[in-house]
């Protein structure tokens, strides 16, 4: 099947008779005939549903949707897209480890990483996605055990360099992750240039309708971990918390990694989805297709109207042929970028608070990549606390607004747009 036809039909495939959409399964707990049968689901030794703590056929059917379109083996749903960043690196990452990212991701994940996963003991080093190859391998150390990266980074809308990435990850023995965001499996799927696990916060423009939180891991199944059986315990070792059952012999390389992270992280931590958002979640998922041609096409318009726009002093889009990253965007997102543009209004932040007052079909929202357009500030908003100098510390000039295109025919959004910068 074609990317879209997945987008439509994959994970749920009706029987005679049954409910032709995902039946949302809303229940916590699954009964069983006998203790013996529960007991061989508690032991990995049969497969089914018990507590939806840890897995829920709604959930399921949704994940499975999102891993074919990646091209994946085995993926789960998260109640956030923190919640599978974590949980990706986590799952094979843990105190005493160290992770190479790259410096250019969302804020949430760098906090994660940087503050509360250095406090449980796996540091970090951040590198820029634009280092050489060399100062690439410099950042890994013995115990490393993953390399993370964002397929279009989000706010900085830098676009990762996924073979550098995935063939120095690998050169060291261990797996790239992608959060794959903001480029969505339509527009780029990483695993076709050796990233090994993918993430998502289906948040965005995969639930696509402001509805509900939630995220996505995709495991490739193409990472060996027994290759590298020291660096990789618990995944090549056996289990103690599950009567020592050793996962990738158990469960092969394309069912390993997830099972592991539902069975210990999800058993542990529970951050599932809620069936009734998995089910919100699919509803997105059967127009991903046809809404991310939209949105790159408003993105792509709205770059070129602001660049040639008297009062607009810089614009970063990579469907752009100035942007630093227009020919990483050609090769890994040849049929669209997103619709996320940041620019900078002339008259700095002053101009800009103005130009953000003047705005009519733009709402004011810290959300990005939903169907109706949203428009930030960060200086004024996100990043109100901090004074110029911090401001131009952390890669946010007090000029710039990032402008998240919905799907709202582009000519309306033009006009908005002109009115609110004259006015400005
Ligand atoms: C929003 C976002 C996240 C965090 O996802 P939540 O669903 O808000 O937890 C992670 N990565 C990227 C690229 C994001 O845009």
């Amino acid at each position: 099947m074609q990317t879209g036809t997945k987008c439509v039909q994959s994970g749920y495939t009706p029987g005679n008779g049954e409910p032709r959409q995902i039946p949302i399964i809303q229940s916590t707990t699954f009964k069983y005939d006998t203790s013996e049968a529960m007991g061989k689901l508690f032991d990995l030794e049969a497969e089914g549903y018990f507590y939806t703590r840890l897995q829920n056929p709604t959930n399921d059917a949704v994940a499975a949707k999102i891993c074919a379109l990646e091209g994946g083996s085995a993926a789960m749903l998260t109640s956030s897209g923190q919640a599978a960043s974590f949980y990706s690196v986590f799952n094979i990452a843990s105190c005493g480890d160290h992770v190479v990212s790259s410096a250019s991701i969302y804020g949430g994940t760098y906090n994660l990483f940087a503050v509360t996963m250095k406090r449980m003991g796996v540091e970090f080093t951040f590198v820029s996605p634009d280092c050489s190859e060399e100062e690439l391998d410099a950042a890994f150390r013995p115990n490393t055990k993953a390399v993370f990266g964002e397929t279009i980074a989000n706010p900085a809308l830098t676009v990762l360099d996924l073979e550098k990435f995935a063939s120095a990850a690998h050169r060291h023995g261990v797996p790239l992750i992608v959060d794959n965001t903001f480029a969505t499996p339509i527009h780029c799927r990483p695993f076709e240039w050796g990233a090994d696990i993918v993430t998502h916060s289906t948040t965005k423009y995969m639930d696509g309708h402001g509805a509900g939180v939630g995220g996505c891991i995709v495991d490739s199944g193409k990472f060996d971990w027994t290759k590298h059986p020291e660096k990789f315990p618990g995944l090549c070792t056996p289990d103690e918390s599950y009567h020592g059952v050793t996962y990738t012999e158990r469960f092969g390389l394309g069912g390993a990694y997830i099972t592991k992270a539902t069975a210990q992280l999800m058993r542990d931590f529970g951050s599932i989805q809620s069936p009734q958002n998995a089910f919100l979640l699919n509803l997105g998922l059967e127009s991903l297709h046809v809404r991310m041609k939209r949105h790159a096409e408003n993105g792509q318009a709205i770059a070129e109207f602001l660049q040639s726009h008297p009062m607009v002093c810089w614009v970063r889009f990579p469907g752009l042929p100035g942007d630093p990253y227009h020919a990483l965007a050609q090769k890994y997102l040849p049929n669209g970028v997103c619709g996320v543009v940041s620019f900078g209004v002339k008259g700095g932040r002053p101009a800009a608070e103005s130009f953000m007052k003047r705005l009519k079909i733009a709402a004011i929202e810290t959300h990005v990549a939903d169907a109706r357009t949203c428009c930030l500030h960060p200086a004024s908003a996100t990043h109100r606390q901090m004074n110029d100098a911090e401001l131009a510390a952390a890669g946010v000039s007090p000029d710039l607004v990032r402008y998240s295109c919905g799907l709202e025919d582009a000519a309306d959004l033009i006009a908005d747009l002109d009115q609110a910068l004259r006015g400005a």
